[in-house]
């Protein structure tokens, strides 16, 4: 008879999530902008009371300037942030599309653009997606915030393949702007 031992660790998140950071980790971590840029960007002021259990990446806009948004994600163990743009829509012209990120199909999906890394960032070149305009996609994903009827396709995976797929989706975002 064989003894079967499982050491699955129990009650311990299995997913990546973002760990609680400081405002200096967050400036720190931009890959797309001037450290001059990171040192004056806006970063929000509640950083403490944000739901990091349930963020895969944390993002905001700049109450300030509603075009320019941010977001930072632990990828490979360290933070990785970046600046983004949204280009303003043309009025009367939002319609439903899919969130690249989280795969959350609403009315509230926008252009993003993200300036390239270094040299290529300065000389004009971005790359952009469509993302959750309210960059919300870990709570879309976790079924915390809800996008309406047939927001989100109805799937056999598990929520912590969900969740896998939202930080690969990301992390390919961000490997396409430090390229
Ligand atoms: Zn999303």
């Amino acid at each position: 008879m064989r003894l079967c031992i499982c050491l699955m660790p129990l009650g311990k998140l299995a997913w990546p999530v973002v760990k609680p950071l400081t405002e200096h980790e967050i400036r720190t971590a931009f890959v797309n902008c001037t450290k001059g840029q990171a040192k004056r960007l806006y970063v929000p002021r509640d950083l403490a009371d944000r739901p990091w259990d349930d963020l895969d990446f944390l993002g905001w806009h700049d109450p300030q300037a509603p075009d320019r948004a941010y977001l930072v994600a632990e990828l490979d163990g360290h933070p990785s942030a970046l600046a983004l743009r949204r280009p303003s829509p043309v009025a009367g012209q939002a319609r439903r599309g899919m969130c690249s990120i989280c795969l959350t199909t609403h009315s509230d999906v926008s252009l993003m653009v993200a300036p390239k890394a270094g040299k290529a960032g300065q000389q004009g070149n971005s790359v952009g997606t469509y993302l959750c305009a309210d960059l919300a996609c870990s709570l879309y994903v976790r079924g915390k915030r809800d996008a309406g009827a047939g927001a989100r396709l109805h799937e056999s995976l598990t929520l912590e393949e969900k969740i896998e797929r939202t930080v690969a989706n990301l992390a390919a975002f961000v490997a396409r702007v430090t390229a």
